[in-house]
């Protein structure tokens, strides 16, 4: 095995984890600052409390601000699969880039081989299973859009990391139809199976996260049969990895 090359940048944002201490989750976020330095900077002042266990450059330079074993402060109020505050049992990654108020842009190719290579690492240090890989705004739809619809999920899925099923041709024919009741009770059970914390009322919320991710052409957050169809592809991979 390579040993992955990581730089230290200790921050003091962190505290226990709690008992019985488990890892079991990678949350992905983008860092939304205007470069790595004040990203950097900012993860690592006490005044701001907060914090990720690694920050992963756009040249590829991986940090590590955070021991996996103490907790980091990068998930916040977040919910999935029906727990909450999952920083007790996540690791945090950060990759670099301004996000969607300094500039979003797509996410250079050395940037993905250097995430790539970190989450294969952690998945295998700490056995995550693909559908407890997600971002930042799968866990908290309400208040974060991280990593966003320019990231390469279908990438990384290719691979081995999280789930991408590749979309099936009836998923682009159901374009631009509605969604009947019985569908969308259906298609709202398959949002929680998959681990989506679905408020009653704000179904929109966490629906418009479930699109930014696996359907990323658009996320208005509307239940049409486009979307339902790929609820369904989702949860049936999702059991999938459950039962592996
Ligand atoms: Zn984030």
């Amino acid at each position: 095995m390579t040993l992955l090359e990581i730089a230290d940048r200790p921050s003091p944002n962190h505290a226990r984890r709690g008992e019985p201490a488990r890892i079991d989750m990678l949350v992905l976020h983008y860092t939304g600052m205007a470069n790595a330095a004040a990203a950097l900077d900012r993860l690592c002042d006490p005044a701001a409390r907060v914090s990720a266990h690694y920050l992963v450059e756009e040249n590829g330079t991986i940090w590590q601000l955070v021991s996996d074993e103490r907790r980091a402060f990068h998930a916040g109020r977040s919910c999935w699969a029906g727990e909450n505050d999952l920083n007790h049992v996540s690791i945090g990654i950060e990759i670099v880039n301004p996000g969607h108020e300094w500039g979003y842009r797509p996410f250079p190719e050395e940037q993905m081989t250097a995430v790539e290579r970190l989450c294969h690492e952690l998945i295998s240090r700490y056995s995550i299973p693909s559908h407890r890989i997600v971002g930042h705004s799968d866990v908290a739809p309400d208040r974060k859009s991280d990593p966003g619809e320019l990231f390469d999920w279908p990438g990384l899925a290719r691979a081995g990391i999280g789930l991408w099923p590749q979309p099936a041709p009836d998923l682009v024919r159901s374009r631009g139809r509605g969604v009947g009741v019985v569908e969308r009770a259906a298609a709202l059970a398959d949002l929680a199976r998959i681990g989506y914390c679905v408020t009653v009322g704000e179904e929109a919320v966490a629906l418009a996260a479930f699109q930014r991710r696996f359907r990323p052409e658009r996320w208005d957050g509307r239940l049409d049969a486009e979307t339902a169809l790929r609820l369904a592809e989702v949860r049936a991979a999702c059991d999938h990895a459950r039962q592996g």
